[in-house]
């Protein structure tokens, strides 16, 4: 237990050592009386003399009971006074105070949790047992130089946390400084993680370029030597490098799109666009992949403009993203539905989505999580087969991210799937932002509309 140093306890075993330095004094006091009375000593000197044993006995244990006491009150290390105390456990990563030997002589909560084994007064070697950690620890105290280390944990979840042993002079609570290290531990989780996925893109986008690549230059090969003649199979082999040369002009296309967004990625649209005219201009184009599949699109759109903030171009390969791959995958519904109605996110904020719906053979709850990670398809061959990149789901949510949105995908297997965007509503201080023509557009727009209705009418 820690008590101030002012405590009246400090000098509590003061009268058992006291009793030692009264007898040396009690003999070096009938020594001078008997030296005076014999007339071998004046009265004065003898004095001076009895001063000087009295303060070379009393001093030392004096000291030595002030030292003592305040080590057995304070703790086992007088470097633990209390701002030390304080610092360690303020700072927000997890962090332990060591003494020369490696003991524990402070450690804050945060490490405490991250390392449970380490205890104070116990020797930190023993508790992190890696070799690296325990050579870090030896070279910085024989160094006095900064040491680095890999702390790896995996319980409950595996993260890699980089450990900084540095050696530093502390003062100590009686004056002077005693050398400790400090052991810092900072986690470098995330940025593992977006190394081995940097890894892991590369690896699958050369893999990707080079499927085609290779068939591409198969036929190349063919058709300079053994099919050179045959007619025939030079217009089946050139129809087969169109389809692999535009898979690959897909995927780089898809690649450089991510790209893009991703660079802009922490700067929102701030333009007003109107949704629906960019979903019907998606519908439209996809009426051709739609004939060939045999696949109804049906539109459920409000009358009135739905104005958010956000960047034509992206909101365009977003819906043709969704609704392409409800075409691709879901094409045995025979029927697509697009969407569009306000809602309201978790968290209260009004939103509008746009839902996508098919009624295909649906996704098994597995693969939900992992949809939009790139690369990621359920089914790489049929993937292939409809000519995906495995890229489209994974730009949808950039895209989104981007306008601050969320995409949200819900599918019962065998009945189909539903892939919603939704878009934050957008607040009043945006709509100054208006600009003329989109005035103008939108006033055009709601009068068709009106116009449109009444037509409608019976
Ligand atoms: P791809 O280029 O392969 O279409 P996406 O990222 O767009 O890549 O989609 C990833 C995977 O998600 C697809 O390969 C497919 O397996 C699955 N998927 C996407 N949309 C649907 C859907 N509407 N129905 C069933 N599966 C889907």
């Amino acid at each position: 237990m820690a008590v101030e140093a002012s405590s009246p306890t400090m000098f509590s075993p003061w009268p058992d050592r006291l009793r030692h330095s009264a007898i040396i004094l009690l003999s070096a006091g009938l020594a001078l009386v008997a030296l005076v009375v014999f007339g071998e000593l004046s009265p004065t000197r003898a004095g001076i003399v009895f001063a000087c044993i009295a303060a070379s006995a009393l001093v030392p244990w004096r000291l030595h009971d002030a030292v003592a006491s305040r080590e057995e009150v304070l703790g086992v290390n007088p470097v633990e006074a209390p701002a030390v105390r304080a610092i360690i456990a303020g700072m927000p990563d997890p962090a332990v105070l060591l003494d020369r030997a490696g003991r524990v002589i402070h450690l804050n909560t945060a490490a405490a949790q991250l390392a449970p084994a380490l205890r104070k007064n116990e020797l930190a070697q023993f508790a992190l047992r890696s070799p690296e950690i325990i050579t870090a620890l030896r070279e910085a105290i024989a160094s006095t130089e900064p040491r680095r280390a890999t702390y790896l944990d995996h319980v409950p979840v595996d993260r890699w946390m980089e450990l900084i042993v540095t050696p530093l002079s502390v003062p100590t609570a009686f004056g002077g400084a005693d050398t400790c290290m400090l052991m810092t531990f900072h986690d470098q989780t995330p940025l593992r993680r977006v190394e081995e996925m940097r890894a892991d893109f590369v690896a699958n986008a050369s893999h990707e370029l080079r499927t085609p690549l290779a068939a591409l230059s198969g036929f190349i090969d063919t058709l300079q030597g053994p099919a050179k003649d045959d007619a025939k199979a030079r217009e089946r082999f050139l129809g087969i490098m169109h389809t692999q040369a535009t898979r690959m002009a897909r995927l780089i296309d898809d690649l450089l799109s991510l790209s893009r967004v991703e660079l802009s990625a922490h700067v929102r649209p701030d333009t007003l666009v109107d949704l629906l005219p960019i979903i019907r201009q998606v519908g439209d184009g996809l009426e051709p992949l739609a004939a060939e599949r045999s696949v109804r699109i049906e539109m459920d759109l409000p009358g009135d403009p739905v104005m958010i903030a956000g960047d034509r171009e992206e909101l365009l390969r977003l819906f043709e993203n969704l609704i392409e791959n409800a075409l691709k995958y879901g094409a045995s519904g025979g029927q697509v539905l697009v969407s569009v109605a306000p809602s309201t996110s978790p968290e209260g904020a009004p939103e509008m989505r746009v839902a996508v719906r098919d009624f295909g053979p649906g996704i098994a709850p597995e693969h939900l999580p992992r949809l939009t990670e790139r690369f990621y398809r359920v089914d790489v061959g049929d993937s292939r087969a409809q000519g995906g990149t495995g890229l489209g789901l994974s730009l949808v949510k950039h895209i989104l991210n981007r306008h601050r949105g969320r995409l949200l995908i819900e599918s019962v297997p065998k009945n189909g799937a539903t892939f919603t965007a939704a878009f934050p509503q957008v607040k009043t201080p945006l709509r100054h932002k208006l600009t003329q023509f989109q005035r103008v557009g939108a006033v055009i727009q709601l009068s068709l509309n009106h116009h449109k209705r009444s037509v409608d009418q019976p």
